[in-house]
């Protein structure tokens, strides 16, 4: 086997952190050699700095559970240990931004589940499924920064990875106006029913943020790569209501979509059933075949039925109509905290390695 590349997990004690030492536990490619999290972690072993708050449903993984937290700020002391970091902390914006930039000028790349630079125009935001060309645009940054192999890569928010993903095969039928009602889990905000009661037999129709995001973010993934920038695409025109709902995990949307040249059913579901993105016929480690998949019972997707599909990183579609308004609509189901998060990260991860924008310092 080749060797495996070192990572780090900054946020490693989080929820969305707890998940990428889960995922990487195992993983054919990537070894973890630094968990990193907050001062007040640091210098603690790694089981005794999540317990109590751990949320998943496998124990803690034993290579990982005696390994002592580092401080996420010591970059120097990080990147000398590793190869790249996945970032998941919960700072402001601002300090996000930072930390990240520090490790990619640290000659270390980071591939992140924040927020912080998904609308720097040389970062690129990728599913990669959709749009792994993107990757390009890291020469550019790595210009500006001065780095050789240091580079910031981003994932796109949680919200937008039901209905992208579905959205992006008809692309050649003109996608013009899409609205979109998301039903998200409680995950998403961290939480689980024990640290927000609040959400048992309960519905909260606002998540700060994540409409504009869910309108905003789908254009960058389809935009285009001119200049040493990704320039937005002008189309299609997105409205979006993001509501929390009491489920744990798995976000749904229910989509309606209008074509400047209306496909029929059967060319809908022919383009779902054929779709392959290039995790798919590279057979990356994580890439889930198939990533999309579309259920004929009327009553699918379910959150808890369909979630894990693909172990949690492929799409499940279901209930393709007419629309009395738009032209079709449908409902498309994710996992948060696998596609969403760190599954999500983890697949980016490969594709930079496959493509050779990852490799051992
Ligand atoms: P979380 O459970 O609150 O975990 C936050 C992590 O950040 C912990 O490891 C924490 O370490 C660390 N941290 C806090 N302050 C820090 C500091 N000053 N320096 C270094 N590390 C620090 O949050 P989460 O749900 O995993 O989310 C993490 C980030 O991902 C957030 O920005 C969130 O918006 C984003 N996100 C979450 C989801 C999701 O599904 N949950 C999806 C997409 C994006 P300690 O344990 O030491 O405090």
């Amino acid at each position: 086997m080749a060797k495996q590349l070192k990572v780090g997990v900054l946020g490693a004690t989080g929820m969305v952190g707890q998940r990428f030492v889960s995922l990487l536990a195992t993983h054919p490619w990537f070894e973890i050699a630094v968990v990193a999290a907050s001062p007040a972690s640091a210098g603690k072993r790694y089981s005794d700095a999540v317990a109590g708050r751990w949320t998943l449903a496998q124990p803690v993984p034993p290579s990982v559970a005696t390994m002592t937290v580092a401080d996420a700020s010591d970059v120097a002391a990080v990147a000398g240990a590793v190869d790249f970091v996945f970032c998941a902390v919960d700072l402001s914006k601002d300090a996000t931004a930072k930390l990240e930039e520090d490790y990619a000028r640290a000659e270390t790349p980071v591939i992140s589940n924040n927020s912080a630079h998904r609308w720097t125009a040389d970062v690129p935001m990728m599913i990669p499924e959709i749009n792994a060309d993107h990757a390009a645009v890291i020469e550019a940054q790595r210009r500006r920064l001065g780095t050789r192999r240091g580079f910031v890569a981003v994932k796109p928010n949680c919200s937008i990875q039901s209905y992208v993903p579905a959205i992006h095969p008809l692309w050649s039928f003109g996608p013009q106006r899409l609205a979109v009602c998301t039903y998200q889990a409680i995950s998403g905000a961290g939480k689980t029913f024990e640290t927000w009661p609040e959400m048992v037999d309960n519905v909260i129709p606002y998540i700060k943020g994540e409409e504009e995001k869910s309108e905003q973010e789908p254009l960058k993934i389809w935009g285009t790569l001119a200049d040493g920038k990704i320039v937005n695409a002008s189309a299609p025109a997105i409205t979006a209501q993001c509501l929390r709902v009491p489920v744990s995990d798995g976000h749904m949307a229910a989509v309606f979509v209008a074509f400047d040249k209306k496909p029929g059913r059967d060319e809908i579901l022919a383009a779902w059933a054929s779709y392959r993105g290039r995790p798919q016929d590279l057979e990356l480690p994580s890439a889930p075949q198939p990533f999309l998949s579309y259920s004929d019972d009327d009553a699918r997707p379910q959150t808890r039925l369909d979630r894990d599909a693909g172990y949690g990183q492929a799409i499940t579609i279901g209930r393709l109509r007419p629309d009395a308004v738009f032209d079709w609509r449908f409902v498309a189901l994710s996992h948060n905290t696998v596609r969403g998060a760190a599954g999500g990260a983890v697949l980016t991860a490969e594709l930079l390695k496959a493509d050779g924008y990852l490799t051992a310092k």
